[in-house]
């Protein structure tokens, strides 16, 4: 499934849930159904941060044009910063001015081939940046261990395979109980954005099912669902999307006039 399908399945997830749950959306507080489905959205496009072109990573990293350019300018100054400071070593004596300057010049060359090669892997520097942050907030600060394994999540990312761990039933397991039970230390409005997170990303994986390539188990490899029902960003997943938006805008509707309905009655009954 592509970001679209993604999007409008975990939406209408997170819409069937505060359908299910009253309790979620009075109509003098919208708020936690909002930030429901809000986080649904959202937990439904994260799990493809393991995919390194996925529309998320594209969100972190420059194009793939601009990325093979970086990459040359990196390889093509660290060159010529090496040259130089070889040149530095080979010219013993006095030399002309100019060539002196140039020479001179090779710690900034060696600095902006550093630059390049950093700016050209974007994505793993800032994966791996949140990652050592969210770990150093559960070493230092005491953070809740969730903050741990999200921290681990991140270091692993770049180098895992796309619909590898991250896309496993056994990590939005583990996920899910601990962002559960970070979300009971939060207020009420976080709280619907937490639990929207987590209906989108078992959006995700119900989402990846349908395609050819499934997810599987982490523990049994073995196990794999992989229902093949459509082609990735097909005809069919452009219905299902089309249907998840529909279904969605429908309940959303009934929803607005069941809850206006109470809203009335309470205020004629005061
Ligand atoms: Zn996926």
């Amino acid at each position: 499934m592509n970001k679209k399908g993604h999007v409008a399945l975990a939406v209408a997830s997170g819409t069937l849930v505060v359908f299910a749950l009253p309790s979620l959306s009075s109509i003098s507080n919208i708020m936690p159904a909002v930030l429901l489905i809000a986080g649904a959205a959202v937990g439904g496009l994260v799990p493809d941060l393991d995919h390194k072109t996925g529309t998320i990573s594209q969100l972190i990293q420059f194009s793939a044009a601009r990325r093979k350019l970086l990459k040359t300018l990196s390889l093509f100054s660290l060159l010529v910063g090496v040259f130089l400071i070889a040149c530095g070593k080979w010219f013993d004596g006095p030399v002309d001015r100019s060539i002196e300057w140039l020479i001179s010049s090779a710690p900034l060359w060696i600095g902006t081939g550093i630059i390049c090669g950093l700016a050209a892997k974007l994505r793993v520097l800032i994966l791996s940046g949140v990652g050592i942050l969210l770990l150093l907030a559960y070493g230092i600060y005491d953070w809740h261990w969730v903050a741990a394994v999200a921290g681990c999540s991140f270091l692993i990312v770049p180098i895992v395979k796309h619909r590898g761990i991250i896309h496993t039933p056994e990590f939005a397991a583990l996920l899910t109980y601990g962002l559960y039970l970070f979300a009971t230390q939060l207020p009420d409005m976080l709280q619907g954005l937490i639990h929207g997170f987590i209906v989108g990303w078992w959006a995700h994986l119900l989402g990846d099912c349908f395609g050819r390539e499934g997810i599987q188990s982490l523990i049994i490899p073995k196990v794999k669902i992989a229902l093949k029902l459509f082609v990735n960003g097909g005809s069919t997943e452009r219905w299902i999307t089309r249907f998840c938006w529909s279904a969605s805008f429908f309940l959303w509707i009934v929803l607005f006039i069941s809850r206006s309905n109470i809203f009335t009655q309470v205020s004629l009954f005061q």
